[in-house]
């Protein structure tokens, strides 16, 4: 059955889909079906395309400008017979290669690894019964359910759809949403035409449907084309690309020097041989090999740690803009709200109800006016109640002593808040039978649904939503005695306001009876005509850890501002006992705004607006695009969170698109940077603080880098133009820059947070990655390793000591001077001291490790021979040791100067 019609399923009706895949499609598979379909075909899983090959990963290390200017210098001095020299060139090549592609292979695998766990969830119909899977365990023949937000999790052919849309650009480029139908097609409609049909991967914009998985996996047309991007795409971020940029530019400057060296070598007389190898020297020295790789672990390691905080990265360039993050527009429910919904006061029929108790336990007293009253007697609460109830997908879900739910919180407080009345879930659906849904967008801000009852022929429609959505559809209200009278819509403003500035979330409810028999409800049925019941107002405290995050990004120089669908007074008041900067207990006014109101601001009064408002409340998805583009375009870096499939292109167009992991949309994270496991406004903070550590240490390794090749370049220069032997050769040079790189540079990847990481502004993304000030610094310490190496080297040669041994004091000298400015790199404002001289342990094992290969380099007889090195005494280890220590000196006294400067 796999095979032989698999092409051709939107021109079989789903009668023949149903009996041909032996399912059924009202009832979904037969459990005892599973197991052996499970066998049959296997996990519902692409295989990973093979994007690049390792092989191909390899070579590709080999493809960068810099490289080939090592390559061109082995295979120089291989024609001029420098065996050693040649050999080591391409030893330290390979080597780096090696590297490389271990390191690009983990940081491969570790975000593969990421983006498996994001796997998706499907809801399908197994024996008649709705649950929740995994996406993976799809099996063909399933009865897959699917609403707007939803990821297709296999190929469907579809036998219920209610106004369904899909986005199917993943596969067909297509990005116009596309309407889908259940009726058979000819057989050669092709696949972009295909309406009754949905294809795994592509996403579900806008409403509900049902289909039957006809194939899984690797079948899927998706799986036919399954391509991964590029992994340079993927590892890729604007700073990364900066330095392959620099390294272009990089690799012509050395091309112009080795060529000036060549013309003043051979201008001073020396051999052919003597200058070939200075250039190539030069070459080598100036050549930064480790910092690409380097760059790259440091990233990967950043991604690590805000995984463990929460935060999965979905884009690279994201680890790094988060740094210089400037604004945070965030949710409120759930995100800054504990999402911890309680009904706390109920108005229906006049009088507004005191409901006691916590949490969901659906125990507690109902009052008025301070007395217990008995629910029975008071007819409009109960049916504002039962609305809540019918009209509601949600249940709650008694553990032992403790009460969870499934769905939506603000649903579940709804069941509870009845079931304190007396009002039973059972009793109700045996009373009152679910016809139809309209679920709850929130582009509309209500549901509503149909109910059969025996009170009336026609049914009933209760529904829920926003105040302003229900009252404006209503036409008259229930009083106390369950009479229609005209609706008081200045008493319920006044008692919403009430409830609202106290914080609660309050919803409305009404009902409707249709004019005629009907097993369906739409938007029109419910435009107009309802009859008020009432309103239920929810509290949902603030997070606490959200009020101290909220706290420290504004210390950070982040503005935080809230985005919700909620009433404009409820969002003021969470926002101000949250305490985002500029709200008030009074004057919402000043400082939060409706959609409604932002829908009369012009694009350059919301520019203006955008900056000084910090809560915006009835939001629609558009208005949040809007908002993004008003704010990038006054220069702030926006991180914006959503969940909903509206959100989608305001996460796009956001600078870091979060998206909610647990309540959020399939469309919604797709489109996002980054990922919140668990939806908390804490996590974004937290990610801000790597985001700004991960930045720090790529600053620190490239200030701690460049001297190195800036000094090793000029030493070479500087002794080919005063006709002097080199002061080190390119095998000692490659030495240093490979494993100083390594043992000491990449250490820097384990510093913890410098101290103030969040008291200090954001960094603007327009300054510089070098700074003038670090500029001055780099070119300082190049100058003063030029000058020891070059020194010393003249000076033990003046002693009449050996080529070779002034050669290895000079070698010493740049290791041993790198391994001292190592600690002032440590931080780019802080001193060791203050960091504390043993927190980071790595640090001290590279050092301590250097140190013993330093000494293996300098009296060990074989190494002696392969570099060209010789035993040196102990005044020339004390003088090495005095230049390494005058230079952290000055750099430590420039630090300070600058910190006294700064006040810090
Ligand atoms: P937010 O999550 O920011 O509070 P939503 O868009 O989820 O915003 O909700 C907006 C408004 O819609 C809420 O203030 C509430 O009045 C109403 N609402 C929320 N959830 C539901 C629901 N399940 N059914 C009906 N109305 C709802
Ligand atoms: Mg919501």
């Amino acid at each position: 059955m796999d095979t032989l019609l698999s092409k051709h399923w939107h021109h079989l009706s789903a009668d023949e889909v149903e009996g041909l895949l032996e399912s059924n499609a009202t009832k979904g598979l037969d459990i005892f079906e599973l197991e052996h379909r499970h066998a049959h075909f296997g996990p519902n899983r692409l295989t990973p395309q093979k994007g690049k090959g390792p092989l191909e990963l390899f070579f590709l290390q080999f493809h960068q400008p810099l490289i080939y200017i090592l390559l061109a210098a082995a295979l120089i001095t291989f024609l001029l017979q420098e065996w050693v020299d040649s050999g080591v060139i391409f030893g330290v090549v390979l080597v780096n290669a090696i590297v490389g592609f271990i390191q690009e292979s983990k940081a491969l695998k570790a975000i593969e690894a990421l983006a498996q766990s994001m796997e998706g969830s499907a809801t399908v119909v197994r024996a008649g019964k709705k649950t929740v899977i995994p996406s993976s365990d799809v099996v063909p023949g399933d009865l897959v359910l699917m609403q707007s937000g939803d990821k297709v999790p296999a190929d469907l052919r579809l036998v219920h759809s209610r106004e369904l849309q899909i986005d199917e650009s993943t596969l067909t480029g297509e990005s116009v949403p596309v309407q889908k139908r259940t009726e058979e097609l000819v057989q050669e409609t092709v696949l972009a035409d295909r309406h009754n049909m949905a294809y795994s991967s592509t996403l579900v914009t806008h409403g509900t449907g049902a289909g039957l998985v006809v194939a899984t996996g690797d079948s899927t047309e998706i799986g036919h084309i399954n391509a991964l991007i590029s992994s340079a795409e993927i590892l890729a971020t604007p700073l990364t690309r900066k330095i392959t940029q620099f390294s272009g530019v990089l690799l012509w400057i050395i091309l112009v020097l080795a060529g000036l060296t060549i013309l003043a070598g051979w201008m001073h007389g020396g051999s052919l041989l003597e200058t070939f190898m200075a250039a190539v020297a030069l070459a080598v020295g100036a050549i930064p090999e480790g910092l690409p790789a380097a760059m790259t672990i440091m990233l990967a390691i950043g991604v690590g740690k805000m995984a463990r905080r929460n935060a999965i990265i979905r884009r690279m360039p994201a680890v790094e803009t988060l740094g210089s993050t400037t604004v945070i527009c965030s949710d409120k429910t759930g995100t800054l709200t504990q999402n911890q919904m309680t009904v706390k006061e109920v108005c229906a029929g006049g009088g507004c109800y005191e409901f006691a108790g916590t949490g969901y336990a659906p125990e507690g007293d109902i009052s008025l006016s301070d007395s217990v009253i008995d629910v029975e007697a008071h007819g409009v609460l109960t049916e504002c109640l039962r609305a809540g109830l019918m009209c509601n997908d949600s249940r709650l879900i008694h553990n032992e002593n403790t009460w969870g739910i499934e769905g939506d919180p603000t649903e579940a407080a709804l069941v509870s808040a009845a079931l304190k009345a007396g009002l039973t879930l059972e009793s109700s659906e045996q009373e009152y039978p679910r016809v139809d849904t309209l679920p709850f967008e929130s582009e509309h801000h209500y549901m509503a649904t149909l109910h059969q009852t025996a009170a009336e022929a026609n049914g009933i429609i209760y529904m829920k939503g926003s105040v302003e959505s229900i009252v404006s559809r209503c036409q008259d209200a229930l009083n106390s005695n369950g009479d229609r009278t005209p609706l008081d819509t200045n008493l319920i403003d006044q008692q919403v306001e009430e409830m609202a500035i106290r914080g609660l979330r309050v919803l409305a409810f009404a009902r409707k009876i249709p004019n005629a028999p009907t097993s369906s409800v739409d938007h029109a049925d419910v435009s107009e005509g309802l009859t008020f019941l009432g309103l239920q107002a929810m509290m949902d405290p603030p997070r606490q850890e959200a009020i101290s995050s909220v706290n420290t990004c504004q210390q950070a120089g982040v503005r935080v501002k809230m985005i919700t669908g909620d009433h404009v007074v409820t969002a003021a008041s969470i926002a101000h006992q949250i305490g985002l900067d500029g709200t008030t207990k009074d004057n919402l006014d000043d400082f939060a705004i409706s959609g409604h109101a932002l829908t009369q601001l012009t694009d350059q009064n919301l520019v203006d607006a955008a900056g000084k408002i910090a809560v915006f409340a009835r939001v629609t998805p558009e208005q949040k695009l809007r908002l993004v583009e008003a704010l990038q375009a006054q220069g702030h870096v926006v991180a914006m969170t959503g969940d909903g499939v509206n959100d989608a292109p305001a996460l796009k167009q956001a600078d870091i698109g979060v998206a909610m992991g647990m309540g959020g949309t399939e469309v919604a994270k797709e489109a996002a940077d980054m990922v919140l496991t668990d939806d908390n406004f804490s996590t974004i903070e937290a990610a801000v603080e790597e985001g700004r550590a991960v930045f720090d240490n790529l600053v620190k390794f490239i200030t701690w880098t460049l001297p190195t090749n800036v000094g090793e370049g000029l030493v070479i220069l500087l002794a080919v133009f005063l006709g002097v032997a080199l002061p080190i050769t390119p095998v000692q040079i490659l030495w240093i820059n490979m494993t100083t790189a390594v043992l000491l540079g990449l250490m820097l990847a384990f510093e913890d947070k410098e101290p103030g990481i969040m008291t200090r502004p954001p960094r603007r993304p327009e300054t510089p990655v070098i700074t003038q000030e670090l500029a001055i610094r780099i070119g300082v310490v190049s100058l003063m390793l030029v000058t020891g190496a070059f020194g010393l080297f003249e000076w033990v040669l003046s002693q009449g000591q050996s080529l070779e041994i002034a050669r290895t004091v000079a070698m010493n000298m740049f290791v041993f001077g790198e391994l001292f400015y190592l600690f002032n790199c440590r931080s780019l404002h802080y001193s060791m001291f203050q960091l504390g001289l043993f927190s980071n342990r790595w640090l001290i094992l590279g050092v301590t490790v250097m140190t013993g290969l330093q000494i293996l380099m300098t009296y060990v007889p074989t190494m002696n021979l392969l570099f060209g090195t010789a035993p040196i005494g102990l005044i020339e280890w004390g003088l090495i040791l005095g230049g390494g220590l005058a230079i952290y000196t000055v750099v430590g006294t420039e630090k300070w100067l600058r910190r006294r400067a700064h006040n810090t």
